[in-house]
């Protein structure tokens, strides 16, 4: 569950915000002060921050400034003025949205809801770009060098395991035999050509659901094999 954090003085605007928000599945707290707020912000977990500008103790102006130099946290800024929303913009402070009072507690819901799924999105890519391969049911984690199909766990010799990953690394891409054996293989092994042949057989038979026709690498007559996407 998400957890948001509320930094708001005007008790009745914060627990119609919580209200509606927890309606629609999140988990809130809220604090009225904005020392406690910053403080809170910084020490603790929250998925989302919802910012009020005039606060006793530091303003939000501030606790933008300071939550955006330790944290990619989203934050929705709100003001009662239009003006205050053009000031902060132009001072840059890192917030990701804006919005004036009086506003619609479903608008807010939304908004948070964009925010919060641009984020998660944002941290799966990374996660991915870095070292898993998700393709059709199969997932290739190359830093664990662990290799799952259908969330099935499959063991893999090196070799298969180096195959795979970089026919995987390189979709829609039609290698030879020579260059595939050049690649996974050092000089010195003892093999030629036809081990690529039977290490492909071997992939298929743990990734295939069937091996006669199969789904992730494709045999090119003639040429080679292509991993398709
Ligand atoms: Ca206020």
């Amino acid at each position: 569950m998400s957890k948001v954090l509320i930094i708001e003085d005007e008790v009745a605007i914060a627990d119609l915000e919580k209200d509606y928000l927890e309606l629609s599945g999140f988990s809130v707290e809220i604090e009225n002060n904005g020392n406690r707020g910053l403080a809170r912000a910084l020490s603790e977990e929250f998925d989302m921050f919802i910012l009020d500008l005039m606060l006793p103790g530091v303003d939000g102006f501030e606790i933008c400034k300071s939550i955006r130099e330790n944290k990619n946290t989203p934050i929705l800024m709100v003001s009662a003025k239009k003006d205050d929303i053009d000031k902060i913009r132009g001072l840059g402070l890192g917030a990701d949205d804006y919005i004036t009072k009086p506003f619609s507690p479903s608008e807010l819901v939304a908004r948070v809801k964009a925010h919060l799924s641009r984020y998660e999105r944002l941290i799966n890519s990374s996660v991915q770009e870095n070292d898993i391969i998700e393709i059709r049911g199969l997932k290739i984690d190359k830093t664990a060098r662990r290799v799952w199909i259908n969330e099935e766990e499959k063991q893999f010799t090196t070799k298969e395991f180096d195959l795979l990953a970089f026919l995987a690394q390189n979709p829609n891409r039609v290698f030879s035999k020579e260059e595939l054996f050049s690649k996974i293989w050092d000089l010195e092994s003892v093999g030629d050509i036809a081990t690529v042949t039977v290490h492909i057989k071997k992939i298929r038979e743990k990734i295939e659901m069937n091996t006669a026709k199969p789904q992730y690498i494709e045999t090119i007559w003639g040429v080679g094999y292509r991993f398709k996407v």
